[in-house]
This record gives C-alpha cells, structure tokens and sequence, in this order.
C-alpha cells in the first residue's frame, strides 16, 4: 500500500469515518496548520489512538468544502483531502472530547474527570479546556494538569476560577474567540422547589461553541448544557446543530423535562448525557417520528 493510501486509511480509522472524498476544489492551506495535518494523517501516537478507539464517537461533516492539504513528510510528501469535521468522542457521564479539523484544528475537553476510570496519560492533549461547574464529577484538578499543555486555554465559571487560580471565569452572555471557533457561556441552573442549592442561579455555565464552516454562511453549534433544569434561556440560544442535555434525579432534568428543553431548543441531533441510572425511552419514544430532531443514545451514563 503506498503512502497516501496510509494516510487516508488513518484518517477514516482516527475518526471511524468515510468523509474522505476525491479533490475537487483544492484549498491549500497554510503552513501554521501543518501540526494539526500531521496527526490527521499519522494520528495522535503514544497509543493515543488506540485509546481513543475505546469510546464511542460520532462525526459531524461542517461542509462540503473540499480542503487539500499537502506536506513535505520524510520520507516524502503526503497529500489528503478532506471535508472540515467536528468528532465528537463520548467520555462518559458529562465528559465529552471535541476534535475540529478544517480551517485550523483544535482539541476541547469539557468537563474532564477520572472519577469513571478515564485515562488522561492517554488522551489527547488540550487546546482548551471547559469546566461547567465545580462539582466533582465536572472539575478534577488532576485529570485538568494532565491535560493542560503551555498554550491550553482553560475558560469555567468564576467559582472554578477561585478554586482552582488556574481558569478564566467567565460570566453568561460574552463571547470567546478562538482561532477556529467561539465559546459562548451560558447559564445551567436549577428551578424547582428543593433543587436550587444544587446549581443555584448565576453560578453555574453551559457552553455553546460555534464553529466555522466558511463556505456556508452558518456556524455549525453545539450546545453542552451543563448541570441544569429546563430554563427559560434555552429560548434564545439561536439555531442548535447539536445539544448535550442532562437527564439524572435530583440534579437534573426528569426524561420528561428533558423532553420539555428539547421541544425549547430543537436541535437537530440531541444527546441525552449526565444520565447515570435514567431510563431515556421516555426521550426516545418521544421523538421517534419526529424528521427535525434525531435522539442519539451513546455512553454518557
Ligand atoms: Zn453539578
Ligand atoms: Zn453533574
């Protein structure tokens, strides 16, 4: 097998799909991305990959643009097309992976945590990191100085910022500008009677992240909610591609309010995560004949 047909079969199995397409429209890019080719092409090594085989993950395609990319490699030069992706790797519980590649590329860990028997040592390093809230099954200080590189970008909520001195608190509303894509903060809180000590109004975070898809006049979002109860935000988040919603008693939303906050958001694909014991054929059920909003069950227990 010669070299070019290595790196595409690289590819397809680093994200376990078939996006690979013939070179229409080449776009050649700049060398600044040349890191983030390399492990397109060769992977994320040190077993990393074979790692991250053992979790599920699903791919988004962000555009039909065809980017070409070419790269003096020893021993010789490599070449790959592809569409702009975003894989999504499911960690378990309310911990999620991120990996953008197209116009730039970068690594986000939300919430990483070692509580479920995650292996840091064997992820991949952080672009940025998120952390919603300090609870301990959303902040872990020692899966986070795993993870964090010289140049990661860690954002939270402020209470994380005086926990940890190492994060950037940031408050609902602004807006976070990465190279590739922006982090919009918003609320995640708690409403009915009995549960708003668990995540009172005002300190916990969500996320929306938007990504780039440059030929469509449209970002590709995502919307991770963080701890949090249906809430009168979710009305104006914008067009959703994507939402992580969490589904566990008493911390959380009943199958039933998550029902409620999907109908609030209509997101085209929604991932029921933070779930634990939750039976989510409620959800499911729900839904099942519904062509605008697809329910996707993964590993997030
Ligand atoms: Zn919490
Ligand atoms: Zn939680």
């Amino acid at each position: 097998m010669n070299k070019i047909l290595l790196s595409l079969l690289a590819v397809c199995l680093l994200c376990a799909c078939d996006f690979i397409q013939a070179a229409k429209d080449g776009y050649k890019m700049g060398k600044e991305l040349s890191l983030n080719v390399k492990r397109a092409i060769n992977g994320f090594g040190d077993g990393v990959d074979e790692y991250l085989a053992t979790f599920e993950c699903d791919t988004f395609i962000l555009s039909d643009a065809n980017i070409h990319y070419s790269l003096d490699l020893e021993p010789g030069k490599q070449e790959i097309t592809f569409n702009p992706y975003l894989a999504v790797t499911f960690v378990k519980h309310g911990t999620l992976m991120l990996d953008y590649l197209g116009f730039g590329g970068s690594i986000v860990h939300v919430d990483p945590v070692s509580m479920f028997g995650t292996d840091y040592t064997k992820m991949p390093k952080a672009d940025v990191l998120l952390v919603t809230h300090e609870h301990g099954d959303h902040l872990d200080t020692a899966a986070i100085s795993i993870l964090k590189q010289e140049n990661t970008r860690f954002y939270s909520n402020k209470r994380v910022e005086e926990i940890t001195g190492a994060s950037k608190g940031l408050v609902a509303g602004e807006v976070i500008s990465e190279s590739v894509f922006n982090i919009i903060p918003v609320l995640a809180y708690n409403t009915t009677e009995g549960r708003t000590q668990f995540h009172p109004k005002g300190r916990d975070l969500g996320f929306v992240l938007e990504y780039a898809t440059k030929y469509e006049n449209k970002p590709f979002r995502v919307y991770i909610a963080g701890d949090t109860e249906p809430i009168e935000e979710m009305k104006s988040l914008g067009d959703i591609d994507v939402a992580f919603l969490p589904v566990n008693q008493p911390y959380t939303m009943t199958p039933e309010q998550a029902i409620e906050a999907i109908e609030m958001i209509k997101p085209k694909v929604v991932y029921p995560y933070h779930y634990g014991n939750t039976d989510l054929t409620p959800i499911v059920e729900h839904f099942k004949n519904n062509a605008e909003i697809e329910v996707r069950i993964r590993q997030l227990q």
